[in-house]
Parts: C-alpha cells; structure tokens; sequence
C-alpha cells in the first residue's frame, strides 16, 4: 500500500432545486431527523417510532390494514416485495405495461416465476376498464398489477374500478403507487386494493431508501396460502412482519436514521393534512401548465389524465434536449427530468413533489426555462410563462 492517493474531500452537495422525477427536495426537518442519534434496532425507542411509523403510513395509505410497513429498499423494493409475496411459480400475473414502471413489474414477475401477460398501451396512454375486464376474464390471473401514477411518461391511471374488475373474477389487484402516494389521493380501503406500494423520494420528500408498503388482508390470506417459500430472504413478509409486528424477532437490522426520515416525513404530511396537500399539488400543476403553455409548451399526455406531480412536455422544436437540462442545472441549479424509453430526447419531465410543489419553485422554473429557451434561439414572448402561472395563482387564491 503507498499513501500517494490523496483523501478526497468531505461530502459538500451543490445547492439544487430538484424537479425531476425524484428525488425531490427533501424538507430540512427530514434531514435534521435523520441526523439524530442511532440507536439499536431492538431498542424500546426505536420500536415506538417503528409503531408510530406505521400509524402514520396507514393514515397516508388510508387503511386499516395490518400489514403496512416500510420495507428496507428504495421503491423497486417496495415493487419486488408485493411481486415476490403474492406470485408463487407458475401463478399468472396480468402486468399492464404504459411506461417504464409497468414494463419493471413484468421484469420483475418473470424473475419470480409467474407466467406473465403482458397488456400493453403506448407510453402516456392508459388502460380502460374494458380492456382490463376482457384481460381478466380471458387469463383468470392470480394477480392484476398496475401503476397508479406513471412516473416514466406524467399519465394518472385510474384504479378503482379496475380492483373491482379483479375481484369480481377472483384476482387480486397490485398497485404501484410510488409517485401518487402524498400528491395524489390513494384509497387503499375505500378502493379496495390488496398489495401497494410506494417510495419515500418523491411526494413524501425524503431521501430515497425506505418503501412503504400495505397489504388487504385478502393479499395476506393469498401469502399464508402459499406453497413455496418466497423467493426473495430480504424481502419474504411473513419474515418482516416478525420484526415489525408484537414478536420483534430480528430479521435484518432495520436502516435506524432512514426510518427517522421517514417518520419525521410522514409528520409533516400528516400536519398539513391530505386533502390540503393534494390541493397544492393541484394548485402549482395548473400554474406550471398556465405557464408552460403561454410559452407554447405542450403536455405529453391528453388533458384530463395527467399527473399534477409529473408534468411531461413535448420539447419544443429547435431546443436542444441535453443542452436545457443542463443549462438549468448549472445555471440556475434546476434539475428536471428527460424523457425514458420511447420519450428519450422527445420530452422533458417536471416534477412538483411534495414540499418541491411551490409557487417559488414553478415561478422560478419558468423564469429560468424563459432564459434556456431564449438562449436557443427560440422565440418566447417577455415573460408570458410567469405572467400566466400568476393569473393562475390569482385565479385560485
Ligand atoms: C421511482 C419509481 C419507482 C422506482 O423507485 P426507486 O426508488 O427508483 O427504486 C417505481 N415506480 C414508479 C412509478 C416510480 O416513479
């Protein structure tokens, strides 16, 4: 060993505004939180705020279920956790495939063996009742999964009456709620869903790391039911819930400061109230969209079913994709989203998540696109996208 390498220099992140697909701005009291001090994971405290934390997430989650949890993961965690309980070798598993997410789940069913059907939309488009109940009742499925909010294209998919298409052909409905969950309302009981899940990075605002998770207790009967040991040791919930339940048999050493994020994250969601936080995301969605289209941006995704908390635009004609993005991140410190898959180079993706849904970040968003765009060489007229998102704001106030 030679000393010649140098240490590099301690952790000093730039100053960003994040308004991709997340991470979003994360709350400084989430990160004060996770600052606090460890503590063991059997440790009486720890096992308050683990109760606390699942108090908290059935709130978020809207249920009574039992087994709501957070598993140890980012979201495609959450993903693999409700795939790999529910789907035994050789299940069928319907994956309706719109986007990125949709085609992840089909990955992911594969892997654990399920004889997977594929229902396939083009990206931004979404599925109807109809198209899902011929599915269903054709390939009587053990297992439906969809993604309520789309991340990869900004499209909004109704799930209700597709859990009621499931059950009443004797399926059982997964849904992916990573970006919906804290923007968007998500009625785990009132809709009837069986297995969600979600991720903390986006419109929770904490770091990535933990994914919570819910399941009916249809789901959990399915679990006990099952024939074979799940195939994933990490994430086998009849294990987890040994830990999180009255047992507190250790199963893997709980990620201490990421539940403190999280638990500290669910409290201000909660102190804001649900219904007033998905107002607000309403709120600086039709600002941005006043905005973006003053400046003679286009939506993406048809009027009606989009996302307030992923807005993707088609970018405009002469604008260089790379070229924006980057200006907007080292210019204005801005980070937005490209597009995924087929949207690679045709879209751009903004995201108002959580505390990143303000009127500062949508005016400072446009101010700042106004300058990118201009720098292009395109035309924008003086001003137009703040002076639309502030008649919008006006409008509501
Ligand atoms: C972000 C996201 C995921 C994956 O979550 P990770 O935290 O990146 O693992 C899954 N589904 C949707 C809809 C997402 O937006």
């Amino acid at each position: 060993m030679t000393n010649s390498t140098p240490i590099p220099g301690p952790v000093a992140p730039p100053r960003r505004i994040l308004m991709g697909p997340g991470p979003s701005d994360i709350h400084p009291r989430v990160l004060l939180a996770m600052a606090a001090q460890t503590v063991g994971h059997l440790d009486p405290y720890f096992l308050k705020i683990m109760d606390e934390t699942q108090t908290m997430l059935r709130q978020v989650f809207r249920t009574q279920n039992k087994l709501t949890l957070a598993v140890s993961g980012t979201g495609s965690a959450g993903m693999e956790t409700v795939v790999a309980n529910l789907i035994e070798p050789g299940d069928k598993m319907i994956v309706c495939v719109n986007g990125v997410f949709g085609g992840r789940m089909a990955d992911v069913a594969g892997r654990c063996g399920a004889e997977v059907i594929k229902l396939e939309r083009p990206f931004g488009e979404i599925f109807t009742s109809e198209e899902i109940e011929a599915a269903v009742k054709l390939h009587r499925p053990k297992v439906l999964g969809i993604v309520n909010a789309e991340t990869s294209t900004g499209a909004s998919q109704p799930v209700e009456d597709i859990a009621r298409i499931c059950h009443e052909h004797g399926a059982l409905i997964a849904v992916d709620c990573v970006t919906s969950l804290g923007g968007q309302p998500v009625e785990v009981d009132a809709w009837q869903l069986d297995a969600v899940y979600s991720g903390t990075q986006k419109c929770l605002s904490c770091p990535p790391g933990l994914a919570p998770v819910t399941f009916s207790d249809r789901a959990v009967a399915a679990i006990d039911a099952r024939k074979t040991k799940v195939q994933s040791w990490y994430l086998d919930m009849q294990m987890v819930k040994d830990y999180w339940g009255s047992n507190r048999a250790y199963h893997h050493t709980a990620p201490i400061n990421m539940n403190y994020g999280l638990h500290e994250a669910l409290r201000i969601v909660l102190e804001e109230g649900l219904e007033v936080r998905f107002a607000r995301h309403q709120r600086n969605h039709l600002a941005l969209k006043a905005g973006l289209k003053a400046m003679g941006l286009e939506y993406s995704v048809k009027e009606g079913q989009q996302l307030p908390m992923l807005n993707a635009v088609w970018i405009p004609n002469g604008a260089d994709d790379v070229a924006v993005r980057k200006q907007l991140l080292n210019e204005f410190g801005i980070e937005i989203g490209g597009g995924l898959g087929p949207m690679k180079g045709k879209t751009w993706r903004i995201g108002l998540m959580g505390s990143g849904s303000s009127a500062t970040n949508v005016l400072v968003f446009l101010a700042s696109l106004e300058k990118c765009l201009l720098d292009q060489g395109l035309k924008v007229p003086a001003g137009a996208g703040v002076g639309a998102a502030n008649a919008a704001y006006r409008a509501t106030a």
